[in-house]
């Protein structure tokens, strides 16, 4: 049933004229090449559930072009200096800066997102670029020694080729972001398929800045993940195939990679822990999970959504966060700069969350706030705390990828720690603890890739991010990502006489 929430609709203005929208083809060898199958993909505006346009989906063929383009340009692209990757990556991070408010206009438009949401996405791309383009020039060699009389051993850090890149619907500038910038700047070539719903910011990036590289260096083709995904993972070609997604999409990519043995780099799902003790600051928490709950309309694989309270203090902070809860402003991102959740991406996904809410009531949760759909077009779904929920049950346990909080109780340490780690899954998680010992101990038992105190989903580009267990492996962000898209070479020189 819906829920009585409102949803602020007015749209002041569009959000994007047509005149902004980029070139809707796919990006192969420095142009953007027309598609002859004919076959596309319809876009769809989440807020309204109207049509945007039609994206035409890549072919195989155009995967193998693309990547015989990457091919062509790695020797070039490894050749030149890290200084000269370095000035290419920052140009392309003030062009991207320039294009700010065009590129979070259309995320908005395409993916749904709040303004604000949008802005933080761009701000994050400009930064990591800038980022790498730093770390790339810090980033050469290991070092040399002489480990054997006479003979010198040189330890080189290499790129490793051609990567495949496979973007979400989430943040599909941002998460695309996070893998160009560290694949370019350690001297790879790659090709990129954003997510079938959301390809326009990866196309307008392309029409914004691709002219500053050198022809074949970046190519895009868009389209679906079991016919461009799949070829990505299997091309001989390809050296590393990077994604983020859901598991199985890791999954179906991993066993796509066996074959040729290319190197697989996996951010996948999450349902992060938030263990908030009897001793913790009980308002700040809830403010807290007021942003990590909700942000991005808790689309959102390091979302805190899986609240484990003490007992004694699990009434207090139910009231408290769904206070914070109640005052999110929902709607249209047309309709103001301070709407703060969005509708979910798309139909497929809203009816996904939809099915959870219901199977978790019908399993004995209760909606302390949301619960369910707002009524009228668009894919709109209430900020939602659940409270009741079973240790164990699919609430519990799965990623429902919405905005929605689920709240369990502990009563001691222990229980705490071992129910946190209770998921198939360990991107992320968090403990909000006014004590010390348990600030720095707990943190260190808690199998998840990152851990917060006292906060959540606070990030920074100089920091690793990813998972363990079900949320895959390799590292998004920071010198680890430069790391991961390299290859460690020795070199040894006999100079006895
Ligand atoms: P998804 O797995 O449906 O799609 C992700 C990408 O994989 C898309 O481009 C899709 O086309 C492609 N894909 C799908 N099947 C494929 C196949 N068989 N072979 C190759 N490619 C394939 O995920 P989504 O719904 O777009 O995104 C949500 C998921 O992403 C969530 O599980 C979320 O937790 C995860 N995510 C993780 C991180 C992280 O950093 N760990 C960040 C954002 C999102």
């Amino acid at each position: 049933a819906p829920t009585n929430i409102k949803v602020r609709r007015e749209a002041r203005a569009a959000l994007v004229e047509t005149s902004e929208l980029p070139p809707l083809k796919n990006y192969i060898d420095g142009a953007f090449r027309d598609e002859v199958s004919g076959n596309v993909t319809t876009l769809v505006n989440p807020a309204t559930g109207e049509a945007i346009a039609d994206v035409p989906r890549g072919t195989v063929d155009q995967v193998d072009q693309a990547v015989d383009a990457a091919s062509a340009a790695f020797p070039a692209w490894r050749g030149i200096t890290p200084k000269e990757r370095s000035e290419l990556l920052l140009k392309i991070a003030d062009r991207i800066e320039e294009h700010a408010d065009v590129l979070a206009r259309l995320e908005a438009f395409n993916a749904g997102k709040p303004r604000e949401v949008a802005d933080d996405d761009v701000a994050g791309t400009v930064d990591i670029f800038r980022f790498c383009a730093g770390a790339c020039r810090a980033f050469t060699e290991l070092g040399s020694a002489q480990y054997v009389k006479d003979h010198t051993s040189i330890v080189l850090r290499e790129p490793v080729g051609v990567v495949g890149a496979i973007v979400p619907w989430n943040y599909p500038l941002l998460m695309g972001a996070w893998k160009i910038a560290p694949i370019l700047a350690a001297g790879n070539t790659l090709v990129l398929k954003p997510a079938e719903q959301t390809p326009l910011t990866t196309l307008k990036l392309l029409e914004i800045v691709g002219d500053l590289l050198p022809d074949g260096v970046f190519n895009v083709v868009t389209g679906q993940g079991r016919e461009v995904g799949a070829r990505l993972s299997e091309h001989p070609d390809i050296a590393l195939v990077a994604v983020t997604g859901s598991v199985g999409s890791g999954q179906a990519v991993a066993a796509g990679a066996s074959e040729s043995l290319k190197r697989v780099h996996l951010e996948l799902g999450g349902k992060a822990p938030v263990v908030i003790f009897e001793d913790a600051d009980l308002p700040q928490a809830a403010e807290a999970l007021r942003a990590a709950g909700y942000w991005n309309s808790g689309q959102e694989c390091g979302a805190g959504t899986r609240v484990l309270v003490h007992e004694s203090v699990a009434e207090r902070f139910v009231e408290l966060l769904v206070e914070q809860v109640s005052s999110l402003v929902v709607g249209d991102p047309a309709a103001g700069d301070d709407v703060e959740i969005g509708p979910l991406v798309s139909k497929d996904h809203y009816e996904r969350v939809l099915g959870f809410l219901e199977r978790a009531q019908a399993d004995g949760a209760t909606a302390a706030i949301g619960g369910g759909a707002a009524e009228g077009a668009g894919f709109f779904v209430a900020p939602t705390v659940l409270t009741g929920v079973a240790p164990g049950s699919e609430a519990s346990q799965e990623e429902i990828f919405g905005p929605v909080v689920t709240v369990e109780t502990f009563s001691d340490e222990e229980e705490a720690i071992r129910r946190a780690n209770e998921v198939p899954y360990g991107l992320a998680a968090s403990v909000f603890t006014r004590d010390a010992a348990r600030s720095l101990e707990v943190p260190q038992r808690i199998d998840a890739g990152t851990v917060w105190v006292n906060s959540h989903l606070v990030l920074a580009n100089e920091v690793p991010w990813g998972g363990f267990k079900g949320s895959g492996y390799g590292r998004d962000l920071s010198i680890y990502a430069l790391q991961d898209y390299s290859r460690t070479k020795h070199v040894q020189i006999n100079h006895g006489r």
